[in-house]
């Protein structure tokens, strides 16, 4: 099997796997327990989070474990919208994952808040002139995304956190595809909160992180016992919190692995727009020098006229596993969201097939794919005249 999939989920790194076991089984100890195999999860929960701050560069009382992206959103995006009021006006693109834009939605629906929707260009790009004439006095929060799950655009966050803060607003980035692949460090990025998903980058689904700076208030969703810094209540899950420290230890041993895979992505690319005149690459460009930048392992096309998801079956009969638009929308077979936030037409944005990379993707892997793929377009053209 070729599994160009990697953005809906990854496998489970074996280390990973293995750092976990422990404390599935016999070091089953709640870590608020006083006793000595409860002190023993604290610990190893403690040591969990230690490793994702010094990966963040934040305090290790920054970093709060949770259910995964989509939970870390809505605490980071309502946590800090309620708990911070400013004012009740927030901004963002309709380019954002529906994790985003329902925890949006859920603010102004019960909370009147209002919301200011960017203007996104064709490539998914956002300006930072346009940002800057979002923001209002009651601005209490600006989210964008680091990286786009569907096009791969990269937002400029450094630069946005910067004019959010210019006025006053916080600045959330749900960086769940950026994990592993970019520079997360929230001291680079300059966020007031940032979003990662454990099963995008090796750790078990339903595993995941959200930093959020220390002296901040958050109103929490979960309420209870007042776990992880009364930010979010239930007993921690210590066998997925040290998977995920195991998971991003061992990205951070691949090095070179990031360059590597984004001359694949090029050259991936390349191959497919001179075997399939039809396809249409959405997102960035692949001029170096025009912005925005793209993500090292997303290369997503459409292809006019034909349907997405009869391309992914024509793939799937031959082992290669791919997906048409966003995998994370409960098998919805909809037009893409973002498709029609960057302005293409309904019928188009049904036409979507994204390709997603792993570190352990090869040059022979994406031959293969481009092969196949010409093959897949060709026979799906001719039964569609
Ligand atoms: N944000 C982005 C950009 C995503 O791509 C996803 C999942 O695909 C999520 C959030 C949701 O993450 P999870 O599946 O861990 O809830």
């Amino acid at each position: 099997m070729i599994y160009l999939d990697n953005a809906a989920t990854t496998p489970v790194h074996p280390e990973a796997l293995k750092a976990a076991w422990p404390w599935l089984t016999s070091e089953f100890g709640n870590p608020s327990s006083t006793h000595e195999l409860g002190r023993r999860a604290a610990v190893a929960l403690s040591d969990a989070r230690s490793a994702v701050a010094t990966w963040l560069d934040c305090r290790p009382n920054e970093v709060v474990f949770t259910s995964g992206g989509t939970e870390g959103d809505n605490l980071a995006i309502m946590g800090l919208a309620l708990a911070n009021p400013r004012g009740r006006h927030i901004v963002s693109a309709r380019t954002e994952h529906e994790a985003v834009l329902a925890s949006i939605d859920a603010l102004v629906r019960l909370h009147n808040f209002a919301v200011s929707w960017l203007p996104v260009s064709p490539t998914g790009e956002v300006t930072l002139a346009d940002v800057s004439a979002a923001l209002r006095p009651d601005t209490t929060l600006v989210t964008l995304m680091l990286a786009n799950n569907e096009i791969g655009t990269i937002h400029p966050i450094a630069a946005i956190s910067e004019l959010a803060h210019s006025v006053g607003a916080l600045m959330h980035t749900d960086a769940v595809q950026a994990g592993g692949w970019l520079d997360t460090r929230v001291s680079t990025l300059g966020v007031d909160a940032l979003t990662l998903s454990g099963h995008k980058l090796g750790a078990p689904k339903g595993s995941g992180v959200v930093y959020i700076r220390g002296s901040l208030a958050v109103e929490a969703i979960l309420h209870g016992g007042g776990q992880e810094f009364e930010r979010r209540s239930g007993t921690e899950n210590v066998a997925w919190a040290v998977a995920f420290a195991s998971a991003i230890s061992h990205l951070a041993s691949l090095g070179q692995e990031g360059p590597r895979v984004a001359a694949l992505r090029d050259a991936f690319i390349e191959s497919v727009a001179l075997a399939i005149p039809r396809a249409h690459l959405t997102g960035p460009t692949l001029d170096p020098a025009s912005t925005p930048v793209r993500h090292p392992a997303i290369a997503s096309f459409t292809f006019a006229g034909l349907n997405g998801e009869t391309l992914l079956l024509e793939l799937e009969q031959k082992d290669i596993i791919v997906s048409s638009g966003s995998a994370c929308a409960a098998g919805s077979t909809d037009p893409s969201h973002v498709l029609l936030a960057v302005g293409m037409e309904p019928d188009v944005a049904q036409a979507s097939v994204r390709f997603s990379f792993s570190h352990n993707t090869t040059q022979e892997d994406l031959r293969q794919t481009v092969a196949a793929l010409a093959s897949a377009v060709a026979s799906v053209t001719s039964l569609a005249n």
